[in-house]
């Protein structure tokens, strides 16, 4: 099924500040890649414009937050940190309200046929707490997105897979203990954000729960690919998921400047090959983290490219 790229270009005038590795050129970088892979067809591309409220991400975060953020806004004095890595200015609450565009798109979708689609968009979210913001992410996308899927479809089993170097949890305590959601993240650990040891994994009849798969720093390709053969597809396969969602961070690249993990560009292929395989009509990937340019570039085009289908071409992500 051809992904569907939803680019939100408000997110390139959110800013951290400079030498942040959260930077405007990862999505600048990644829109270079859209417009080469729209142009031979390997995708499909729109361009987000920013909506009126952050009416969406009402429920997964509180409301007292959201309408700090709001205040925050309105305030003459920006940017402000919300925390030590995380910056807000208006430019960010614009980011956001296109995030929030995606985000109806994507539920609108959900009433319809489904789809493959790749949000592309800046802050990213899987940190964020229902409170607060936390490492470089101020509203949880993906966790809205199960959010509202589970309010507007109560039969729908969803599954949030997030493969992200860093533990994804933000997501897991707004989904925690929701009926018929399964959250999986592999993350290498101990690391930042210090949770995700594995101690407070649940599994339900169905297989909804919890599953965080602690990594040590380090895991390569083949131990990888073992976790996702042994662990993670078995588990995604007996959910049977009606709408899959992926957090999806590239940040676990052996070239990542902040991860201690050596994934290539190789797996994030066979992960978007495989995720196609679970006959699930809806998939909707986020981007997370990512901070080489050139590693996040590849691994979303492989990412990509292996959504596509087992028809892409393996070879050219192949290491000679
Ligand atoms: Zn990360």
């Amino acid at each position: 099924m051809k992904p569907h790229v939803l680019f939100c270009p408000a997110g390139l005038a959110h800013t951290n500040g400079p030498s942040h590795p959260e930077s405007p050129e990862r999505l600048q970088t990644l829109s270079a890649l859209f417009s080469r892979l729209a142009s031979e067809g390997t995708v499909s591309l729109s361009s987000i414009p920013a909506g009126k409220d952050l009416s969406l991400y009402d429920g997964p975060h509180h409301r007292y937050y959201l309408d700090m953020l709001a205040s925050l806004n309105d305030s003459p004095r920006s940017p402000r940190r919300l925390d030590p890595d995380t910056a807000f200015s208006s430019a960010t609450m614009t980011a956001i309200l296109s995030t929030a565009s995606a985000l109806s798109l994507l539920i609108e979708a959900c009433r319809n046929e489904g789809g493959n689609f790749f949000l592309a968009e800046r802050p990213p979210g899987h940190h964020a707490l229902p409170d607060r913001a936390m490492g470089f992410c101020i509203v949880n996308h993906a966790a809205a997105l199960a959010w509202h899927l589970r309010r507007l479809h109560p039969e729908s089993r969803i599954a949030v897979l997030d493969f992200d170097v860093h533990h994804g949890n933000g997501t897991e305590a707004i989904l925690r203990g929701l009926g018929q959601i399964l959250f999986i993240s592999t993350h290498q650990y101990p690391f930042y954000p210090g949770t995700g040891s594995g101690r407070e994994n649940t599994d339900g009849r169905k297989g909804e729960g919890i599953l965080d798969i602690p990594l040590q720093e380090g895991t390569d390709d083949d131990w990888y690919r073992t976790i996702l053969d042994e662990t993670v597809f078995p588990r995604l396969e007996r959910f049977q998921p009606t709408f899959l969602i992926v957090s999806a961070g590239f940040d676990a690249h052996r070239e990542d400047p902040l991860g201690g993990l050596l994934l290539t560009e190789e797996i994030y292929h066979e992960i978007g090959e495989r995720l196609c395989t679970l006959g699930c009509p809806f998939i909707a990937s986020v981007l997370e983290g990512g901070y080489n340019l050139s590693a996040l570039s590849r691994s979303v085009e492989a990412y990509l490219r292996g959504l596509n289908g087992p028809d892409s071409s393996l070879s050219r992500f192949r290491q000679s």
